[in-house]
């Protein structure tokens, strides 16, 4: 059973490692955005060129299940997977980390549907806003005046007027989120909807301390794609392709 696992994530090299654990025989694939995702160990790296550069892969490397281990937000990628998979007849999984729609907090959140939104709404509160929606989408919120833009990996693009970078990595504990926003004097947090209980903490304090919290929501999944949230609910999906 050969399977190409699509990652650039935390969840993905998890998954990778528990697929490989489990004798199937793994492609790893990142796009190699950061230098962590392009230090991945076995991992190929960059792009396929496309539906049709991805279809001509699954063929020739004889491929037989895909694994979309991808960010929930990484949606050009989830679409060409769909596309690929179904014109190469391949079976396709969606493996996400759960989520934070079923946070307790949720329903306090004001659920936008993308950064123009959430850009939108932060324009009209004032004081300093936590920006935790890594650093690609950083130029929808130019023009707030007092923006603590917090990264993963900085690569020197230019900064918007009245944003400061805080260039690190997660998992951050909750006594380590609730310093930040105490420190920084943070009065709005804005986020993606990210999901896992690894990097939900800044919502916990963010709850703690009464800050409002801005939450774009998931870009909808492919029509029919199978998605699970679990390394147990993959690898038995895996185990099912391969019988058939
Ligand atoms: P995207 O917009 O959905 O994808 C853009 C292009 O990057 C794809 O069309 C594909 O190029 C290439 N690509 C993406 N993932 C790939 C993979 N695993 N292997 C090979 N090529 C890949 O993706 P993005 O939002 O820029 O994210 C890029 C990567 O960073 C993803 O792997 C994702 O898991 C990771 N990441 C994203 C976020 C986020 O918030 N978006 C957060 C953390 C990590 P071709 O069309 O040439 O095949």
């Amino acid at each position: 059973m050969r399977v190409l696992l699509l990652g650039g994530t935390a969840d993905g090299r998890e998954l990778a490692a528990a697929l490989g654990a489990a004798g199937v025989d793994v492609v790893a694939s990142v796009a190699g955005r950061t230098a962590q995702a392009r230090n991945q160990a076995g991992a190929r790296v960059g792009g396929f060129g496309g539906v049709e550069g991805l279809t001509e892969f699954l063929r020739t490397e004889q491929i037989d299940a895909v694994v979309d281990a991808t960010h929930p937000f990484a949606s050009r990628m989830t679409a060409n997977a769909a596309a690929a998979c179904s014109a190469a007849e391949v079976p396709l999984l969606r493996f996400t980390r759960q989520s934070w729609r079923s946070h307790a907090g949720a329903a306090d959140w004001t659920w936008v549907p993308d950064h123009a939104a959430a850009a939108a709404v932060s324009a009209t509160a004032p004081g300093r806003v936590l920006l935790t929606v890594g650093r690609q989408p950083l130029p929808a919120y130019r023009g707030l005046p007092d923006v603590i833009a917090r990264v993963a990996e900085w690569q020197g693009d230019p900064i918007p007027e009245g944003t400061r970078i805080l260039e690190s990595r997660g998992p951050f504990d909750f006594d380590a989120e609730l310093a930040l926003l105490r420190d920084e004097k943070i009065t709005l947090l804005v986020s993606k909807d990210s999901g896992g209980a690894e990097n939900g903490a800044k919502l916990d304090a963010a709850a703690r301390l009464g800050i409002p919290v801005v939450m774009i929501a998931r870009p909808p999944l492919p029509e029919g794609l199978h998605e699970v949230s679990s390394i147990a609910d993959a690898l038995s999906w895996v185990r099912a392709a391969a019988e058939g």
